[in-house]
Formats: C-alpha cells, structure tokens, sequence
C-alpha cells in the first residue's frame, strides 16, 4: 500500500508543553498529592491513560466549576484548552497548588477578550458547544461572550445597543469559520474581528486540503473528541473531495475501507500521540499489494510523551 504522511501532523507546541508540564509535576516529589488535571489534559484517551499510570487523575465532565468542587485537597493542573479565571480564583481559594497547561494561543484570545470587555464590547464568539475552549472563555467576561455554533445561532443573538467584537475558538474548520465570520459582518458591520484559529490548527488544515488530493482515502488519527482531528476529517472530505475517515488507533481500521485503495494519506491531530500515527503508517506500508492478507497488528500497550522540562506557571 502506498501511504503519504500529509504534513504537519501531530502533535502541537501547546500539548507537547502541557504534556511536559504534567509530566514535570509528576516527577517532583515536592508537589502536594494528589495531582488531578481537571479535564482530558488534551483530548486523547491515550495520553490520559498514560498519564494515569505516571499517577496523575484526570476529573473529566462538562463543567469544570463543578469538577473542581470534587478535588478535596493536593495539587491541580488546568488543562491546554483554558480556564475561566473564577475557576482558577476558586482553586486557589480552597488551597489547592496549581498549574497552569493553556497554550499561549488560548491566553491570547482570552486576553483579547478582557481587554474589549472592559471597554464594553459584547463578544460573539465562534465556537463548539459543550468543547471546553469556549468554556474558558465566556469565563472571561461571564454574561457578555455569546457562543455562537451556526448561523442560527448567529440570527436567533439579541445584544445589547453598542460595540461588537467578534472571537473564535482556536481548534475550527477554517472554511466554516469563514462563512460565519462573513455572516457576523453582515449582522454587525462595524464588529472587530479577531480570527484565532491557530497557525498549528491552520497548518494541518491547509496540508490536508493540498496534499489529500493524490490519496484514495484519507485517514485521520485523533480521538473522538479531538476537535481539530474532526475538523481534519471534514477538510478532507469537503475541501480535498476525499473519502475520510478518523481512527483512535491501527486497530479501527476496517478492511473494507481499503478495498481498491492504491494510496493513503495518513494525518492526526495535534493532541495525537506520534506512536499511534507511526503505527498506522507502517501498518498501510506493510500491506501487500496484490491484496493478500493483512500481517498482524501491533500495537504497544504504552504510549510514550513528550518528555519532561518544560515552563510551568504556578
Ligand atoms: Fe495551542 Fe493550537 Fe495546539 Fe490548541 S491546537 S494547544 S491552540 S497550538
């Protein structure tokens, strides 16, 4: 089988950071016990699992204020996507030690946010309901950032008289982001824009749209809920016109996808661990072409991480 390792892929400098973070309070044994992160610290089930057997607990559920109230005492990490600033006062308020995993470009936008909240600027934000992304950030200035998903959304929005500006998550389609944006500036015309989809999250985009073209079929190697992995799977399909699919692992893939397939490209998401994608690779690269049987699978039980030594912020 011929595969193409579209390019970038994987993982980002904001999860290989968080993931250096996590693994640098893990190993420091003058960190109070125990260490939750509260949420997936990326989205991959693999590096939580990894994470857990380096004895770290992951809190996982929709609201993180709520989830924090269960951490009775020790040390707690906050995770790459972002966290209101009430959540983070409420740790501290209970005692808790705390680190902080946001990527640089979740603290921008939020910085963004403050910063035209203060002046009285109703924020729409473009964003996924329930992703913790926008969680974070409607934190920032509670009652005035108004998530918005779809252009329904968009009409079904009453603001208060005054100025608009317009923010979006960092992990969106950047095609879909566009047709909303425009859609906000016929609604608001004099709104500021601040398109923060980030370079990792562009770039992965704009390989798949380039590179996916020559391939039969696109596999995307990312969690389920992995949304930039997601988004991979839509530019594939939608931008690129080709068949798409997402797989957590080698293990997902079907054989009846591979039917007549001569070439595959293969991409992850940012969160996703580069052992699983090389898996996957070799895989493809092992099948025979005159389509005899498939060699066995392998798949280690351990997913290794980005080492340790990173910034830390307390
Ligand atoms: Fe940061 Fe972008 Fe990576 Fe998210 S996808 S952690 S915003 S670099």
């Amino acid at each position: 089988m011929q595969v193409i390792p579209l390019t970038p892929r994987g993982y980002c400098y904001g999860v290989v950071d968080a993931l250096t973070l996590a693994q640098r309070v893990a190993g420091d044994p003058n960190v109070p016990r125990p260490i939750h992160v509260l949420g997936m610290i990326v989205h991959n089930r693999h590096v939580v699992n990894e994470l857990s057997r380096q004895g770290i607990v992951t809190v996982d559920g929709a609201d993180r204020a709520e989830l924090l109230e269960r951490i009775t005492g020790g040390t707690v990490i906050f995770t790459a996507h972002g966290i209101s600033p009430q959540v983070k006062a409420r740790a501290r308020d209970r005692g808790l030690t705390c680190f902080d995993a946001t990527c640089p470009d979740v603290t921008r936008t939020h910085e963004v946010i403050a910063e035209r909240a203060a002046r009285g600027v109703e924020i729409v934000y473009i964003g996924k309901k329930g992703h913790p992304e926008p969680e974070g950030a409607m934190g920032v200035a509670p009652g005035h950032v108004h998530l918005v998903e779809t252009e329904a959304d968009l009409q079904a929005l009453h603001l208060p008289p005054g100025p608009v500006a317009v923010v979006t998550q960092t992990t969106l389609s950047q095609w879909d982001t566009q047709a909303l944006i425009d859609a906000c500036r016929r609604h608001f015309p004099e709104a500021e824009v601040f398109n923060e989809i980030c370079l990792a999250t562009q770039e992965r985009q704009e390989a798949v749209a380039t590179q996916a073209g020559a391939a039969d079929l696109v596999l995307v190697v990312g969690d389920a809920r992995s949304n930039n992995s997601n988004r991979l799977v839509q530019v594939a399909q939608e931008i690129a016109g080709r068949p798409a699919h997402r797989i957590d692992s080698v293990e997902d893939i079907r054989p009846e996808w591979l039917a007549g397939v001569q070439t595959v490209g293969v991409t992850s998401g940012s969160s996703t661990p580069t052992q699983l994608t090389k898996e996957v690779i070799d895989y493809l690269r092992s099948l025979p072409e005159d389509g005899g049987a498939p060699p066995p699978l392998e798949r280690r039980a351990v997913v290794r991480l980005p080492g340790a030594g990173g910034r830390a912020r307390a």
